[in-house]
């Protein structure tokens, strides 16, 4: 074993750059903070800017913040030429950036557009944000590549069909991808949260304060005494982006406290 795997406080990614995409706000920030304090060299990806440069002067060395919407091919292609630029490598990419479709519910009444952005943003985006990692990963005969999935790729619901499809969908390409690179010493893997208290998760109970809405998620719950966290989905990226996870490709990570094989189909609220 390394000394990097066996002391409990070593900087788990010392050496290494990552790029996260979404890492202005929730789960990505929490993730930038995480494997910055841990010695990684981080490109925030997002398209709030003020959010993202605000995180990057906080963190000063080693943070870069880039405009980058995953949906266009020409910026995730300069974020990649950019975090090599600058830092000389890249280890990580971390596809988190995304979009959910609260407002679904129903296939009756589903919006063509609406569906269509979140796969754009949740689907193909990330694609493009691995073809692109891969581009310089291949020849470096190294890297791990990650997706934030979601619980909802292991239970049905009633609700927001365009996210699940996308995330869903990920799982497929994220083994398909894991099984094309794993010739060239790459590690793709997904992790799948429940429900975690972000921005994005207060648009499923609009009108209800992030206390509500914890203790929503606290109520559906199946493991308590306890709360999910972004802080808890960081480490367990950090876990399948370090040598602690040097043979782990392939794997769906469901973070849910085994919420989804308790409950395998609800109509969540
Ligand atoms: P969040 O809203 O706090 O963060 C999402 C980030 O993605 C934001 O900073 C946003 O600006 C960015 N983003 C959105 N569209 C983008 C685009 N086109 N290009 C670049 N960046 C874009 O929400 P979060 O909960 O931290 O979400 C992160 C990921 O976790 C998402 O993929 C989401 O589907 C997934 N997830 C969240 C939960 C949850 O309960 N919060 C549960 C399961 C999965």
């Amino acid at each position: 074993m390394s000394n990097q795997a066996s002391t409990p406080f070593a900087k788990r990614l010392e050496g290494n750059v990552a790029i996260i995409t979404g890492g202005a706000s929730g789960i990505g920030e929490a993730t930038v903070r995480l494997f910055w304090s841990h010695g990684a060299k981080i490109v925030i990806a997002d398209i709030q800017d003020d959010l993202g440069e605000a995180l990057c002067r906080e963190l000063g060395e080693n943070a870069m913040y880039v405009h980058c919407d995953v949906t266009d091919e020409e910026q995730v292609r300069n974020t990649v030429d950019l975090a090599v630029e600058k830092y000389g490598k890249l280890a990580i990419m971390y596809n988190n950036a995304g979009v959910v479709d609260f407002a679904t519910t129903s296939i009756l009444t589903i919006e063509k557009s609406n569906v269509e952005k979140v796969l754009g943003i949740n689907l193909i985006g990330w694609i493009l944000g691995a073809k692109h990692a891969a581009r310089v990963m291949v020849p470096a005969k190294k890297g791990c590549i990650l997706f934030t999935t979601s619980a909802t790729t292991s239970i049905s619901s009633t609700l927001f069909h365009g996210c699940v499809a996308s995330k869903q969908g990920l799982i497929g390409i994220m083994r398909n991808i894991a099984a094309e690179l794993g010739q060239f010493g790459i590690r793709v893997n997904s992790i799948s949260p429940y429900g975690v208290v972000t921005n994005l998760a207060k648009s499923l109970l609009p009108h209800s304060s992030t206390e509500q809405l914890q203790a929503f998620f606290n109520k559906s719950a199946n493991l308590k005494g306890t709360e999910l966290k972004a802080e808890d989905i960081a480490r367990a990226a950090l876990y399948l982006a370090n040598e602690d996870a040097q043979y782990v490709s392939g794997l769906n990570l469901v973070v849910d406290g085994a919420f989804s094989i308790t409950y395998p189909s609800v109509p969540f609220v």
